[in-house]
């Protein structure tokens, strides 16, 4: 396993749709592997595949505890419903040293297939519904900061050290 480089904005690579997995194959079960290590490195709770320049419709999502969910591995994700909205504040491991407020819905249902190939439906509130319409986002070349009111801005927020408490994604 190996702990890929992370893009940032503004690099074209985020702000472009991505492309469906067509087949499961070995280098993508590395890759799979590679963004979950990432992932991990990087003490972020979801990461997309554009984050480190590939655009392939990918994601993996991890919840810390208490609800540790996951890794969850989807691939070639699709939103089946989303229902209500709320505020929520919003960081991005592709825009380090901010956070912004923005909608999100309360509940979110998601279709993808597992790294196996096996199709999975995963209903979804709190953290792990942001973390999927963030993630899925970023397949289609949406950040959060595109999420927000016009003439608002991210605002700066201070390093936090070996912690999740920052749930950037
Ligand atoms: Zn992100």
């Amino acid at each position: 396993m190996a702990i890929l480089p992370l893009r940032y904005h503004p690099d074209p690579v985020l702000h472009r749709k991505a492309k469906r997995v067509n087949n499961i194959d070995g280098p993508v079960q590395k890759l799979i592997d590679d963004m979950i290590e990432t992932m991990h490195d990087a003490s972020g709770v979801g990461l997309a595949a554009p984050q480190i320049g590939i655009s392939l419709r990918l994601a993996v999502i991890e919840i810390p505890p208490p609800d540790s969910i996951g890794p969850i591995v989807l691939i070639n994700p699709e939103i089946v419903s989303r229902t209500g909205e709320r505020e929520v504040e919003e960081g991005c491991l592709s825009l380090p040293g901010f956070r912004g407020n923005i909608k999100r819905s309360v509940n979110v249902v998601v279709k993808a297939k597992d790294r196996y190939g096996k199709e999975f439906k995963v209903k979804s509130d709190g953290l792990l519904a942001e973390a999927l319409e963030h993630e899925l986002d970023h397949l289609n070349g949406i950040l959060y900061i595109d999420h927000m009111k016009e003439g608002e801005t991210p605002h700066k927020i201070e390093p936090v050290e070996d912690s999740r408490d920052g749930e950037e994604d």
